[in-house]
């Protein structure tokens, strides 16, 4: 494709992204298809002769579209908001666009320094300390998994160097809540730590860890003479945003010399409101946390930030100088991919920067303070309404509901509650995701996709008390 067409096409697409941007609200919420029919509606096989791109439109009209759940729609309160603004979507296609990739500092002198820069922007704003450095990985799972792999070699004193963890003579624990997401128990299985060696710590009544079980639980493994290596807090946890203690949890990790890190995926778009940084208090003893910005702060996905309190440790877990990447000036610039797993990295700091600037940090204060308000207003209408209830403390946007009618328990409300679930998503109007809390089904209403507005966050409470009495009287 020569510039002169990418010029008239990329119109014609930017036209097509805003069309769908602007009228997404008349479409459903959850895709309608049913699973198998977009790959059979799709030829077998790559086309040998080239076609023309309005075939392509074509099919992105008939068949893509359709095949997609609207996390911009107005009625989205599923999952979590991945919000995808604008001004960072045009920032993300720059990246592309530029073609840049970043191997060394010299590949993409730009790409490195704009990094430092929009990591430590983002550091300011969420209020840490110049202690930490941050680093762009795509997610979350990605920033916890290095967080574990750091934590393996500094508890078994670089054991990669010798014989890895097949070396070792006592098995190296780590500790998460019960509530911790599960990209938690994957990077401690995938960093080697092995199932037997995870741990569940118990929680409280509002789901958070129990620093004393905590405290129990490492006294134990050291006294069976199992070595204790990390700890993962969560700030936020995907279910109900339950917010394990920091501060008593770093004070336990300083105690025993094990890692810390802070899973703030969700709720670290938070702290740009200083009346948030609360639920983060005691973050300052972490050695390493994560958050993504392209989940509620509005970042086109992928963008995750991974802070942590010294990138030299990184850099001796992780760094590599093969010949063909080293350059005379190595000594003087940052070499991000001796902080990750990937070699190659895409210019993601362009994304960032582009948000911040073009919504400023008072426009993004002002949405996320919006969803804040309606998420307390929501929870107010259900705890006042007969036979509703909200089911866990509404930290941030999201709104844990059951409707119980009386008389229904066990696995009868939870066949209620999924089947109410279903009518709200088929309708087209709304979509929630429900999830599993003490057993039993409830309804997550995460608030917080770029067009929802209270008359939005109303209609969905008025549909989801629709349905309930409908399904009352079949
Ligand atoms: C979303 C989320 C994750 C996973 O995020 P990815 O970036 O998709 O890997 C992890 N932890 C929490 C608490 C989350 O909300």
């Amino acid at each position: 494709m020569s510039p002169e067409e990418f010029r008239r096409l990329g119109h014609e697409l930017i036209d097509r992204i805003a069309d769908y941007r602007a009228g997404v609200a008349a479409r459903p919420v959850m895709s309608q298809v049913v699973p198998g029919s977009i790959r059979a509606a799709l030829p077998k096989s790559a086309p040998a002769a080239p076609e023309p791109f309005a075939a392509i439109f074509a099919d992105l009209d008939a068949l893509i579209l359709p095949g997609l759940s609207h996390f911009n729609h107005p009625g989205f309160f599923g999952y979590f908001p991945a919000n995808s603004e604008l001004s960072s979507v045009l920032g993300d296609y720059l990246s592309t666009g530029l073609g840049a990739l970043g191997l060394t500092w010299q590949s993409a002198p730009a790409l490195t320094e704009l990094e430092e820069v929009v990591t430590d922007w983002m550091r300011q704003l969420v209020g840490l300390s110049d202690s930490f450095s941050g680093v762009i990985q795509d997610t979350a799972s990605t920033a916890t998994l290095v967080a574990m792999i750091c934590a393996r070699e500094r508890a078994s004193d670089f054991s990669l160097s010798r014989g890895g963890l097949a070396g070792l003579d006592a098995p190296l624990i780590v500790y998460g809540s019960a509530h911790a997401h599960s990209s938690v128990d994957k990077a401690a299985l995938l960093a080697g730590f092995g199932r037997d060696n995870l741990r569940h710590v118990a929680t409280d009544a509002d789901y958070a860890m129990r620093p004393e079980a905590l405290e129990a639980a490492i006294r134990a493994d050291i006294a069976a003479g199992r070595k204790p290596a990390a700890i993962v807090a969560s700030v936020g946890t995907t279910g109900v945003t339950a917010v394990d203690p920091v501060a008593g949890i770093a004070q336990i990790a300083r105690t025993h010399g094990l890692w810390l890190h802070v899973d703030a995926a969700m709720a670290g778009s938070a702290m740009i409101l200083p009346e948030c940084r609360g639920l983060w208090a005691g973050i300052e003893g972490a050695d390493s946390l994560v958050f993504n910005p392209h989940k509620w702060l509005g970042a086109a996905f992928d963008c995750s930030l991974y802070y942590v309190r010294d990138p030299q440790h990184l850099v001796r877990v992780m760094g590599t100088n093969p010949s063909f990447l080293r350059t005379a000036v190595d000594g003087e610039v940052t070499t991000y991919r001796d902080w990750g797993i990937p070699l190659g990295r895409r210019f993601r700091a362009l994304k960032l920067w582009c948000l911040l600037r073009a919504e400023g940090v008072e426009g993004l204060q002002a949405r996320l303070r919006r969803d804040l308000e309606n998420a307390a207003w929501l929870a107010g209408e259900v705890s006042r309404a007969a036979h509703w209830r909200v089911a866990a403390p509404v930290r941030l946007q999201t709104v844990c509901i059951r409707h119980e009618p009386p008389g229904l328990t066990g696995e009868a409300l939870d066949a209620h509650t999924l089947a109410w679930v279903e009518a709200v998503n088929r309708s087209g109007r709304a979509y929630v995701t429900p999830a599993i809390l003490d057993g039993r089904w409830m309804v997550r209403v995460s608030i917080g996709a770029l067009p929802t507005e209270r008359a939005d966050v109303e209609a969905f409470w008025a549909l989801a008390q629709a349905t309930v009495a409908s399904l009352n009287r079949t």
